[in-house]
């Protein structure tokens, strides 16, 4: 049985809107992100409606698809009435993205552009599509990945709740698994961050409270343009005999049920068990499986192959001597190296070496100079640079942080803290610089050569 272990929310206003139209519903087993749009606060008004329908919802009512479905189809309803209504609302709608966790699966109901996505053995997958013109487009192959993320258009969506009296919803179901993290958000923190962003502030050591702090913060720091809500939760517990069954995962799509057959008291689970036990039936009936063939045997060894023990020998040591010279020219390579980054107390430092860190704790890189300068007394637009960890020569490195430590005389750092948007505005270290394998550092604090954020 999965269970719940930590769920949390976040919503900020973000750099640029003067209002949240952004709402979320956080009431487990039962999640919901939802992104307003229209004017004169109908935007906040049909996100609230659509958070507020789940909020009345019994998570057990019904099949979790169905449920999530008919929560979304009356919530639309709801919506489209008021709109037609009231002439000062026409025209709003709303996302919807929610999740449920019932036994071992996880269902969502979408319409919009916010997205799910799991986070699961190290690896992010998104599990929702965005009903968006530039995503369309992009499924069609007339956009390139790369296109779809800066097009002028890519906030106008082709489904939502409001507009039509009927919404057509995407439901989904999978199998959840033990260590499982989910992310419900709206697009105020996806246009600002990459799902690669996002990856590198995920796989980080710390709570999911922090995750959620660090990745409203980023997408603020990329601008900011839009709202950012984000909902995190994590699953724990075992699963019934996760071997048994070929499960459905994100990574090979999903388990789509019908309508119909959901009606029927078909749930994805069932589905599964079936194929499940059709499988061992045919497996018992079956031949036992040939084994793979064994390997060819070696060819036997001709001539040259037949070396003498000396020149064995001889090879052995070129190979050897080979490999220490390119291990030599590895090391001198990475001493060519430096980069800016944000030391465990804070300030900006030069660091040497190669931004990564190894298993085991080892870094490839070393600290070189705290420059005294404090990254939260860093305007805004340059704290880029301060955490961008990208390659440069010892001068270069040295003269941006002699520019930087300029820059940062020129704003108190308390104007600085103003400047960060809504909420928690506290910069301590440990939140200040999104992304980073984490690694050795259990939230950032430990190790004093590891500087916050080292993507790698
Ligand atoms: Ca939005």
């Amino acid at each position: 049985m999965l269970r719940i272990t930590e769920a949390v929310q976040l919503t900020d206003t973000g750099r640029q809107r003067e209002a949240n139209e952004d709402s979320l519903f956080l009431g487990p087993p039962l999640f919901a992100v939802a992104d307003g749009m229209g004017g004169a606060q109908a935007g906040e008004v049909a996100s609230h409606l659509a958070v507020e329908a789940f909020s009345a919802a019994d998570p057990d009512s019904a099949p979790p698809e169905e449920l999530l479905r008919t929560t979304i189809e009356a919530a639309n309803r709801s919506i489209y009435e008021l709109a037609q209504g009231d002439s000062s609302r026409s025209g709003m709608g709303t996302t919807l993205t929610a999740a449920l966790l019932r036994g071992e699966e996880i269902s969502f109901g979408h319409v919009g552009d916010s997205r799910a996505y799991v986070f699961r053995d190290g690896q992010l997958k998104q599990i929702t599509n965005d009903h968006s013109l530039v995503e369309e487009l992009r499924r069609q192959g007339r956009l390139s990945r790369e296109q779809a993320a800066d097009h002028p258009q890519r906030s106008v969506i082709t489904r939502a709740l409001g507009p039509e009296p009927d919404v057509e919803v995407d439901t989904m179901t999978f199998r959840g698994r033990d260590g499982d993290v989910f992310l419900l958000c709206s697009d105020g923190l996806t246009t600002m961050l990459s799902d690669e962003d996002v990856h590198a502030i995920l796989r980080r050591e710390g709570s999911l409270e922090k995750k959620a702090r660090w990745l409203v913060r980023a997408a603020n720091e990329r601008g900011g343009r839009d709202n950012i809500t984000v909902v995190l939760f994590s699953l724990s517990g075992s699963e019934v005999d996760p071997d048994a069954t070929e499960e459905a995962s994100p990574d090979e799509g999903v388990t789509l049920i019908g309508a119909s057959a959901e009606g029927a008291g078909l749930t994805a689970g069932a589905v599964q068990a079936a194929a499940a036990e059709d499988a061992e039936a045919r497996a018992a009936a079956a031949p036992p499986p040939r084994r793979r063939p064994r390997q060819a045997p070696a060819a036997p060894a001709t001539a040259d192959e037949r070396t003498s023990w000396p020149k064995r020998i001889l090879k052995t040591i070129v190979a050897l001597a080979v490999i220490a010279l390119l291990a030599w020219g590895a090391v001198t390579a990475m001493r060519q190296v430096w980069f800016l980054g944000v030391n465990d107390q804070g300030e900006v430092a030069i660091y040497r070496g190669l931004p990564y860190e190894l298993p085991f704790g080892i870094d490839l890189y070393s600290e070189q100079e705290a420059t005294g300068t404090e990254f939260s007394a860093l305007p805004e637009d340059r704290r880029g640079v301060a955490t961008d960890h990208e390659w440069r020569s010892e001068e270069d490195a040295r003269s941006l942080a002699d520019d930087l430590a300029t820059a940062a005389t020129g704003v108190t750092p308390s104007a600085a803290e103003n400047t960060t948007g809504t909420g928690d505005s506290q910069s301590s270290p440990d939140d200040a610089v999104p992304g980073g394998n984490g690694g050795s550092s259990g939230g950032g604090n430990a190790g004093q050569n590891s500087p916050p954020g080292s993507s790698g």
